[in-house]
């Protein structure tokens, strides 16, 4: 598979920086607790918090939807839960991509019983075609169709994590 460039580092870096910006105004004189799906999320929301200007936590959760392909299995699995009570407090869920919209409302459904003061929903690439659960999305960097895309964090099976472009691969 070759990766073809959909979204330039610098159009990346231009994103994260407006969501940031948008995360910061939003919660100013709060400090919430931003939840990254691993492992596709960790250089999205390592990038994010750096550009952010108040005081956030972190933790991270390892869900399993996807096998080895290109096609969710419509099934959720917690690989690695929370380390923390969330009772209280902000959470906004960092994600790299939506697209049936599956595995994130499954994991919010989940959230939203743990009675957070607040629950939202920041993903960076919005895949359109073939949502299936109507979730809000209240912070979204950028959208695409149908393509697959790797780079930036995101792989497939386990390569191209390292490429700082988001690209999409075609067999
Ligand atoms: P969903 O449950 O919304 O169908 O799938 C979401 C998960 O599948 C995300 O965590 C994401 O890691 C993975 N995923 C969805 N679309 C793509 C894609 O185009 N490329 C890669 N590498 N993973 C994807």
């Amino acid at each position: 598979m070759r990766p073809e460039v959909l979204f330039t580092s610098e159009e990346i870096k231009r994103e994260v920086a407006r969501l940031a910006h948008e995360i910061s105004r939003d919660y100013r004189g709060r400090s919430p607790l931003l939840v990254g799906i691993l492992k596709g999320s960790f250089v999205f929301l390592a990038d994010l918090i750096r550009m952010m200007d108040i005081p956030v936590e972190v933790d991270f959760v390892i869900l399993s939807s996807y096998g080895s392909g290109t096609e969710s299995s419509g099934e959720v699995k917690v690989i690695h839960g929370l380390e923390q009570s969330i009772e209280g407090k902000d959470v906004i869920i960092v994600e790299d991509i939506v697209d049936s919209g599956i595995t994130l409302s499954h994991f919010m459904d989940d959230l939203s019983t743990r009675n957070p003061a607040s629950l939202r929903l920041c993903v960076l690439v919005d895949k359109t075609a073939r949502r299936e659960k109507d979730i809000q999305i209240d912070y979204m960097g950028m959208q695409v169709h149908d393509e697959f895309v790797v780079g930036y964090g995101i792989d497939c099976d386990e390569q191209y994590r390292y490429l700082p472009d988001i690209c999409q691969v075609k067999d």
